[in-house]
């Protein structure tokens, strides 16, 4: 089984990220991968960059040195509800939505009920491909709660290596039960480096044993094929909203000028 992909990276756009796009499809291509997918933080994130600059990735290359760019964002959950913090009308041009809990755009002191409720509301939104790291132990959920919604819904929830490398203390404890659950009720699941740094690109190895420790097949790993990956996101692509609920799924960021 080969890893080929990383669906989790951050270009300077994101406003605490160091390498530009093209520096990190270079060092992708440098490492053997086939692509990469491009998820800035959505526009609540504080330095998180426009609802503009989703609405025109279509500027960046397809392909660059070899690798397939994948349009994306790493939105930001912004109520119980799940509502994310960017509109409908940008999310439309994307590849791959991402969404997650983030500090400073949820609010804090939440329940695990109240995380669990944002997780399967957003999941049932009809935006979100990937929920990235779930296993965030300031904003604790209920796994099988939140393992079935993504079934019923065929989400994909993240492995993310950083978590397991540093980032989010704790994740350590909650991550392995989360892969436990996902691997007994069968849903895809993404790993993503969460790179802010394009030496980082591609750096998945501790999620990876943590997910084939759990019991993960490799076929319902998003990374290990660029023909599954672009399987998923074209029957992702079918389950959007349109209308009305479309827009519901988004709440203005209390810092957006738009
Ligand atoms: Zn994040
Ligand atoms: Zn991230």
């Amino acid at each position: 089984m080969e890893i080929v992909l990383d669906l989790h990276v951050h270009s300077l756009a994101s406003g605490h990220a160091y390498s530009t796009i093209a520096e990190i499809a270079r060092a992708a291509a440098d490492r053997g991968l086939q692509g990469v997918a491009i998820t800035e933080h959505g526009p609540a994130m504080p330095g998180g960059p426009h609802g503009y600059y989703f609405g025109n990735l279509k500027a960046v290359p397809r392909e660059l040195y070899g690798v397939r760019i994948f349009r994306g964002v790493e939105a930001n959950l912004m109520d119980g509800d799940g509502k994310l913090d960017l509109a409908p009308r940008f999310m439309k041009h994307l590849d791959l939505v991402a969404a997650g809990f983030h500090v400073d755009c949820f609010p804090a002191g939440g329940s695990v009920a109240e995380h669990t409720r944002a997780l399967v509301n957003a999941m049932a939104g009809g935006w979100v491909d990937i929920i990235v790291h779930p296993g965030n132990p300031q904003f604790r959920i209920d796994p099988v709660a939140v393992v079935q919604a993504a079934k019923e819904h065929r989400v994909a929830l993240e492995i993310n290596n950083s978590s397991l490398t540093g980032s989010r203390k704790g994740s350590l404890e909650v991550c392995p039960e989360i892969a436990q659950v996902a691997a007994e009720f069968g849903i895809m699941v993404s790993l993503g480096s969460d790179s802010h740094w394009a030496g980082t690109v591609g750096q998945l190895d501790a999620a990876l044993e943590l997910v084939l420790k759990a019991g993960i097949k490799p076929e319902n790993i998003l990374n290990t094929s660029l023909t599954k990956l672009e399987e998923f996101l074209a029957e992702r692509q079918t389950r959007r909203p349109k209308g009305k609920k479309a827009t519901a799924a988004y709440t203005k960021p209390q810092n957006s000028k738009l």
